[in-house]
């Protein structure tokens, strides 16, 4: 079966107190409700942090041994190693004992001009190294507007992922995140993003089979808060979420932890 995740990109956000705080008070939370403190323990989803990079070990060193939750990088560089001033490999990342890593956020492709062949060695990268991509894709708003939207995703797929055998894309987490949702407060509704998670579990299933389709988690990003998660995750194709904002408070976040 496959795993509901949630996910919380901190992005370039916190300083380190800021940082090692807010997993703190994530943790108390989680030791409560996995010890049926509070809340209902039956359904707690799997929990990935993505820090930025220099905060990495910092919050790794608070969770030893934690059960269900994992931290990740939010980039990696698509090389192993070499004069590349300022860079992080997947190498490196996996070295400090993170096991995943946020490839093609859209954030990444409009703001740093990341395109699908660079990302498809990221991915690569990451594989390589034991991590486990978390891969994005989603379209812009005229691209929705136009009705283009389901092929965009789909040449997203096709490039950045779909060259993968079946147990490397066995290894990947998909994120659809629409851009015109991410951090403006306009969310997807269930609706349009059940359309487009079944949408891209039937690619799924149409390259790599039915079983791979089937146990590959796919998570929604854009604006998803504690009042919408649960909406969201109710539909049958979105098994959790990839969340900006409202991770970056612990309240926030751990009421969409809860929302399964
Ligand atoms: C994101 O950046 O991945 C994201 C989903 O951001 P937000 O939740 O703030 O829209």
């Amino acid at each position: 079966m496959r795993k509901n995740i949630v996910a919380g990109n901190w992005k370039m956000n916190l300083n380190l107190e800021e940082a090692k705080s807010l997993a703190g008070e994530l943790k108390a939370k989680l030791d409560q409700l996995k010890t049926g403190l509070v809340g209902d323990n039956r359904s707690i989803p799997e929990v990935i942090l993505f820090p930025p990079y220099v905060y990495v070990t910092r919050i790794l060193d608070l969770f030893p041994n934690y059960q269900g939750l994992s931290v990740g990088a939010q980039n990696c560089h698509h090389e192993d190693h070499g004069a590349f001033t300022g860079e992080v490999s997947a190498h490196m990342i996996r070295s400090v004992g993170a096991t995943h890593v946020i490839i093609g956020h859209s954030e990444r492709r409009s703001q740093f001009g990341e395109v699908d062949l660079l990302l498809a060695e990221k991915v690569k990268q990451a594989l390589k190294h034991g991590l486990t991509p978390v891969f994005c894709c989603g379209e812009m708003l005229p691209e929705r507007e136009n009705g283009n939207h389901f092929q965009v995703v789909a040449d997203q797929l096709q490039k950045g992922l779909f060259w993968l055998d079946k147990a490397q894309l066995g290894r990947v987490v998909v994120a659809y995140e629409p851009v015109w949702a991410i951090g403006t407060g306009v969310t997807a509704t269930p609706a349009q993003a059940q359309e487009m998670h079944a949408y891209i579990r039937q690619l799924l299933s149409d390259t790599y089979g039915e079983a791979i389709a089937q146990q590959t988690s796919l998570l929604y990003g854009g604006s998803c808060n504690a009042k919408n998660a649960a909406e969201l995750f109710s539909q049958p194709d979105v098994d959790g979420g990839l969340i900006g904002g409202a991770s970056l408070k612990a309240d926030d976040f751990f009421r969409i932890i809860q929302s399964f």
